[in-house]
């Protein structure tokens, strides 16, 4: 029997959960888009982006996914036939990468496989290759959301200021804003994108690009920019319009407000330290669960690891066999394994993964492992059970003060 009926829980890495106060605040009707209050809410809604991003930069707003993102600051600042250094650490940089191409940015890319964060030492090796300083911009992707990777920022930042070299920095954090720790002026990134449906938990279609006075100049250098990219007059409108280049996605902009009151009200530190614990959960109960069984973290150091995405591995056809009977069993649907085939599974369903990112609490993840746990009984998967108590006695602990 199924016992799917009830609240279900989409425990993918994004879109992520709404909470029901950002779906409520959705339910009205068609605000005047000259005037009024939304125009204030509009306003007030750039300072809290800021908060977020940890930048006293400039924010741009557009109306896309995370892709339209990453052409909307490459418009900005790299011209066709210019050049990009790639750091590609699972599937996104190279994303990224393949919309650069299309752009007519020559590509030059480091690749560090889908189970390494980014190493700085060949960062600097390859701007200081570039003597001619041909490379505009460094591309990294904060968390890849496919490999679970998190790269850390300042090494990156420190590699090309040692290379004395002019490149941007621009840092794609679209599945860790809101989850994992980021402080974008502190550590030295020029440009940074992120979009609405991670940790902002606000449905997919409006992405952010903030960006420091560096990028801007690069920008104003430009010969010409797409003018639905330009960011210029996004980020300092005279008319209420400019902010979207048109009209405002009136109804994306009402779920975000409740989205940053709730962000903010919990505070970024608070926020940051949940993802962590969660995660840390997460990952307790997978340890023992793996050591009696073929389960295993893609990314084997704990330091490198996301706290908003945990990709593993269960062997063909166990990862398939494993999301299959937590949807129709239990009402949870896991992540698909992304950009992980190997030989013997070219779909990757040796793999999956899950979302822990934005409005989940204790309860979403223990329920998550619970049902994990069951399917794993059910399905006669090999495992060592306990993975569920153990995650329980850490998220215990984890409640206590500090002593
Ligand atoms: C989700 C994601 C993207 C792509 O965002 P879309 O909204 O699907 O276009 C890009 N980069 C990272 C790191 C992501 O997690």
């Amino acid at each position: 029997m199924s016992l799917a009926s009830g609240r279900t829980y989409l425990a993918i890495p994004g879109p992520s959960v709404m909470p029901d106060a950002v779906l409520q605040a959705m339910h009205q009707p068609a605000p005047n888009i000259y005037e009024g209050d939304l125009v204030k809410m509009v306003d007030g809604i750039i300072p809290d982006l800021r908060k977020v991003a940890r930048t006293d930069g400039h924010v741009a707003i557009y109306i896309c996914n995370g892709h339209g993102a990453w052409e909307a600051v490459l418009s900005n600042t790299v011209g066709a036939g210019e050049k990009v250094l790639v750091l590609a650490t699972g599937r996104f940089g190279h994303g990224w990468a393949d919309m650069a191409d299309g752009l007519g940015i020559e590509l030059e890319v480091i690749n560090f496989g889908t189970k390494a964060p980014v190493d700085a030492n060949r960062v600097l090796e390859a701007l200081a290759a570039d003597t001619e300083k041909k490379i505009k911009a460094v591309l990294m992707v904060h968390v890849d959301t496919s490999s679970s990777v998190r790269s850390e920022v300042p090494p990156v930042r420190a590699a090309i200021d040692a290379a004395d070299h002019p490149a941007l920095l621009m840092v794609d954090c679209i599945a860790s804003m809101g989850c994992d720790r980021y402080e974008m002026d502190a550590w030295g990134a020029d440009v940074t994108i992120t979009a609405s449906q991670k940790g902002l938990m606000t449905p997919p279609g409006i992405a952010f690009a903030f960006f420091n006075d560096r990028a801007a100049e690069v920008r104003k250098a430009m010969p010409r920019v797409s003018r639905y990219w330009d960011w210029t007059e996004r980020a300092n409108p005279e008319m209420f319009y400019q902010y979207f280049g048109g009209t405002a996605p009136t109804h994306h902009l009402f779920a975000l407000r409740k989205a940053l009151d709730i962000i903010h009200d919990e505070g970024m530190e608070n926020i940051w330290k949940r993802h962590a614990t969660l995660a840390k959960a997460v990952w307790t109960a997978v340890d023992v669960w793996g050591s009696g069984g073929p389960m295993t973290m893609n990314i084997a150091d704990p330091a490198n690891r996301s706290h908003a995405v945990t990709a593993l591995r269960l062997g063909f056809p166990h990862g398939e066999r494993l999301r299959t009977w937590c949807a129709e069993n239990a009402g949870v649907t896991l992540g698909i394994g992304l950009g992980m085939s190997e030989e013997g599974d070219p779909k990757g369903h040796g793999f999956f993964r899950f979302g822990h990112m934005g409005h989940v609490n204790a309860h979403m993840i223990l329920g998550l492992l619970g049902v994990v746990e069951a399917g794993l009984k059910a399905l006669d998967i090999p495992h060592n059970a306990g993975g569920v108590g153990a995650a329980a006695e850490f998220i215990a602990q984890a409640t206590l003060p500090a002593s």
